[in-house]
């Protein structure tokens, strides 16, 4: 059932993203099943979560922190974390880098842009994206490197308001991708989720964010 489900979800991508299947509130077996169909990014959305699941599975596994994140809690995804989807913020990222220093990594992280038309949704504005990569500070964070950018569209069943949304991030995108120094390398736009990956996948999502659809409703 897993298995059949992340296939018809690859074949639907065409290799143009890679997929990431979000985990959450789902028990280890089930997790075990999606690897043993062959899916190696995992996200989560809680740090509790993710530091418990992470020890009881494969050691190849690449765990992504796709939900807010605060800074007191970053210690503890620190070591094997591989990519942090959830950045909003300078103070949050120099945790990030302090935390990375301490266990001798460096650690990728993408910027969250609030994209929705919905104020319950964490993320920057884009003007404060485009300050924090040209601010001074970031060159002293050296544990740290931020990849692209990751945004969730509105929850509607308006699929050209979700396009509309995509494009304006993608946009962004690349603009900011134009920006590169030793910290900021633009290579991951992750956009897309059950509802709406295809329409991401189109507007140039290379990470997909795929709960509901693989292991059901949560
Ligand atoms: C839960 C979650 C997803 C996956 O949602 P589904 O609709 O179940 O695919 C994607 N991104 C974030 C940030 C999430 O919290």
């Amino acid at each position: 059932m897993i298995a059949e489900r992340i296939q018809v979800i690859e074949q639907k991508i065409k290799g143009r993203a890679r997929l990431i299947a979000v985990t959450k509130t789902k028990p280890v077996a089930m997790l075990q099943e999606a690897y043993e169909a062959g899916a190696r990014l995992f996200g989560e959305n809680k740090v509790q979560e993710m530091a418990e699941k992470q020890p009881q599975l494969p050691g190849d596994i690449d765990w992504h922190l796709i939900g807010h994140l605060q800074s007191n809690k970053v210690k503890y995804i620190a070591p094997f974390v591989s990519l942090i989807h959830s950045i909003d913020s300078l103070k949050l990222l120099q945790e990030v880098n302090k935390q990375a220093l301490k266990n001798g990594r460096v650690i990728d992280c993408l910027l969250q842009i609030h994209v929705a038309d919905e104020e319950t949704k964490f993320g920057m504005l884009a003007e404060e994206a485009e300050a924090l990569l040209r601010s001074e500070t970031l060159n002293d964070l050296q544990n740290v490197r931020i990849v692209g950018l990751m945004g969730l569209a509105t929850n509607t069943d308006d699929e050209e308001q979700i396009r509309r949304e995509f494009r304006g991030l993608k946009q962004l995108f690349d603009k900011l991708a134009t920006i590169q120094t030793a910290q900021v390398q633009f290579s991951e736009l992750s956009m897309g989720m059950s509802g709406d990956y295809e329409i991401a996948v189109e507007e140039g999502s290379t990470l997909v964010r795929v709960g509901s659809a693989i292991f059901g409703a949560r």
